[in-house]
């Protein structure tokens, strides 16, 4: 059951899934296949496939290697507050919460059926402690109930990075870290991420890039967690209002 998903996790993050963590796992591809025939929440559903671009990509946030974090200090995911924006089917967060039960996790989409699909497999996966929420990053960014109370932000596959940048650094508490998992060429999209992230409050570090256990070497399939730090408090002007980071990106 899950061979490829068990040699990536031991290659990318020299980790042994555990039966209960595996049995998770196919648990979720299944009810992921279920609910596409319903409702479009991924394109990836064939098995492999959804093992390594799915549930690998979503775990390679676990390597502190990948997050560049200093030698011999790696920040624990295990037990922090995560906030995923734009979460679909669930990537990258419900993986991190497979891997980390005591995770508080947080799944962000603005589409109602995705939310209420999101909210069904966290239960059937026995998390009845992930909280769901059905709502724009612009908005839940400019709310006391949401607004720097999270350890970590990420997204994935939701928009270029200053708009991502955008959606989640007001999220995190000073302190915390904004993990952006990206693929292929970077450049173009990353071109003033240094001045976008200081605007923020944030400060861009140094990562390695990376393939997926099994996958080509092609510059297509490279890829790289985009790292922010929070020195500082994100300035009460970002988000902008619903719409504008997207229109007119920062930068
Ligand atoms: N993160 C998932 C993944 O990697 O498979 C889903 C990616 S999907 C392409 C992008 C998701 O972001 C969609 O479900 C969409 O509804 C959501 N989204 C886009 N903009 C958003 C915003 N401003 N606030 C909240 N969700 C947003």
């Amino acid at each position: 059951m899950l061979e490829t998903l068990q040699e990536g996790t031991r290659q990318l993050l020299g980790l042994e899934l555990t039966r209960e963590q595996l049995q998770r796992f196919q648990l979720y591809y299944e009810e992921l296949v279920a609910w596409n025939a319903r409702l479009n929440l991924t394109a990836i559903t064939e098995y492999e496939a959804v093992q390594t671009r799915h549930f690998l990509d979503s775990l390679s946030l676990a390597s502190p290697e990948l997050r560049g974090d200093a030698a011999g200090k790696a920040f624990k995911m295990a037990g922090s507050s995560l906030i995923d924006i734009g979460a679909g089917g669930g990537f990258p967060g419900l993986p991190l919460k497979i891997l980390y039960p005591d995770l508080k996790l947080t799944l962000v989409d603005s589409v109602g059926k995705k939310t209420g699909v999101l909210g069904e497999i966290a239960r059937k996966l026995g998390f009845e402690d992930v909280q769901v929420v059905n709502g724009r990053a612009e908005e839940l960014g400019q709310s006391p109930d949401y607004r720097e109370k999270f350890r970590v932000a990420t997204g994935r596959a939701v928009a270029a990075w200053p708009v991502l940048a955008e959606y989640c650094l007001p999220f995190i508490h000073p302190g915390g870290l904004f993990i952006a998992p990206k693929k292929g060429d970077l450049k173009a999209e990353l071109k003033n991420s240094p001045a976008i992230a200081k605007l923020l409050g944030g400060k861009i570090r140094p990562t390695p890039e990376f393939v997926l256990p099994g996958e080509a070497e092609t510059v297509g399939n490279r890829r790289r967690l985009i790292v922010t730090e929070k020195p500082k408090h994100t300035p009460r002007t970002y988000p902008r209002r619903t719409g504008l980071p997207a229109r007119q990106p920062l930068g």
